[in-house]
């Protein structure tokens, strides 16, 4: 998003993708983009119509279950203003939006030195200088490593990802409703989310410690089946049901920053999304945030006249940033915890439109 914005002013940019082309790996579960910060960034880079062209409006309700399988929730969602998308979908539309031979995939940033006005990027063994570097790599960042030594840490809970084919797994898509369930109960998670062409993606969430976690990642797909149906034994074979027939994605312990994450701006250096404010996703703000981040980032670097324009950028996004992250936490310690769905519901109930 930030190169498509630059691009739309006449500033050259170059993308660093260590991907070596777009369909390598599953982005992952269904987004929302919500009205002031994913759909505003699309609507200033002139993507409103392609973004409504691969949406799914229809697909924004909830369901909340207790772990005996009783619905406690349900919302259809119907006229809501927060549009799911497929993550490929959304990649795709902004790497179709760039000129041609923007994005140099394959290419792995291995360093980043310091150079005359600006810092040398080391990409296959290749060195190349540019003005300014923007570190969007997400939560792992090797340019925030530059800036600052916090780095994120575990939050203490673990997401085991599943797949399903609403075809060939009719109760998994009966369980959904029309967008997402979640079933809670004593510091575990069931979430089943519906993605486009006939897929719905799955969590299975728990807490773990990280030797445990490093276990379950090594584990072959039967013995993590095995040890998250084990996890859940207790719970409704209607809502188990998932564990027996999904495809097992892989294993995703959440990381987070510390809530309020800030470093000391350097001329010529700065970051934006997950390597800036990784959070867990119970706040659903991480694309939104990365997004207007975008548009914030490509309006500050656009008109400065001197480094500190990009430092007011960095404040307010640190600040929009910690309030999300307080939601984040807040949301992870509800879900994950022995009061089991009474708080998730009353959550649920809040937000819902009268
Ligand atoms: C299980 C889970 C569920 C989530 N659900 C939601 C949700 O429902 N809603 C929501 O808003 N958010 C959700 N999130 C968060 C969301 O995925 C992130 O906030 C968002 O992807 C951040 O975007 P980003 O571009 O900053 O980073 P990323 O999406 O991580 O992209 C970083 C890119 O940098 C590349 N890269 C990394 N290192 C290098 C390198 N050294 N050299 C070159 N390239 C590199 C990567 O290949 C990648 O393409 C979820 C996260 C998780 C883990």
């Amino acid at each position: 998003m930030l190169a498509r914005l630059l691009q739309c002013r006449g500033v050259a940019t170059t993308v660093f993708e260590r991907d070596a082309h777009a369909g390598e790996r599953p982005q992952g579960g269904s987004l929302d983009l919500h009205p002031d910060t994913g759909q505003r960034a699309m609507r200033l880079a002139g993507l409103e119509e392609a973004f409504l062209a691969v949406a799914r409006p229809e697909d924004q309700g909830d369901r909340l279950y207790d772990r005996d399988g009783q619905l406690l929730f349900d919302r259809d969602g119907a006229g809501d203003d927060r549009p799911e998308v497929d993550r490929t979908a959304l990649r795709q539309l902004l790497l179709d939006a760039l000129a041609p031979g923007t994005v140099r995939w394959g290419n792995r940033i291995q360093s980043i030195e310091p150079a005359e006005s600006g810092y040398c990027i080391i990409a296959n063994d290749l060195s190349e200088k540019f003005d300014i570097v923007v570190g969007a790599d997400g939560a792992w960042s090797r340019v925030r490593a530059l800036l600052s030594d916090v780095g994120p840490a575990y939050e203490g809970a673990t997401m085991v990802e599943l797949g399903f084919s609403t075809v060939e797994h009719p109760h998994v898509d009966a369980l959904v409703g029309s967008g997402k369930m979640f079933a809670v109960g004593d510091n575990r998670v069931l979430i089943a989310q519906r993605n486009g062409l006939g897929h719905i993606r799955g969590y299975a969430g728990l807490r773990l410690p990280e030797a445990v976690v490093r276990e379950w990642s090594e584990a072959s797909v039967d013995k993590l089946r095995a040890y998250t149906q084990d996890a859940f034994a207790s719970w409704a074979p209607s809502l188990t049901h998932m564990l027996d027939v999904g495809e097992i994605l892989g294993v995703r312990p959440l990381c987070a920053l510390p809530i309020g994450y800030r470093w000391s701006s350097r001329p010529g250096m700065t970051l934006l999304g997950d390597a800036a404010h990784v959070m867990s996703p119970f706040s659903g703000e991480g694309v939104n945030l990365a997004l207007a981040d975008a548009a914030d980032l490509a309006d500050a670097l656009v008109r400065r006249t001197s480094w500190e324009a990009v430092e007011a950028y960095e404040e307010a996004m640190a600040a929009r940033a910690a309030i999300a992250a307080a939601g984040a936490a807040e949301g992870l310690a509800t879900t994950f915890s022995n009061a089991g769905v009474a708080a998730v519901l009353e959550h649920y109930q809040d937000r819902s439109p009268t």
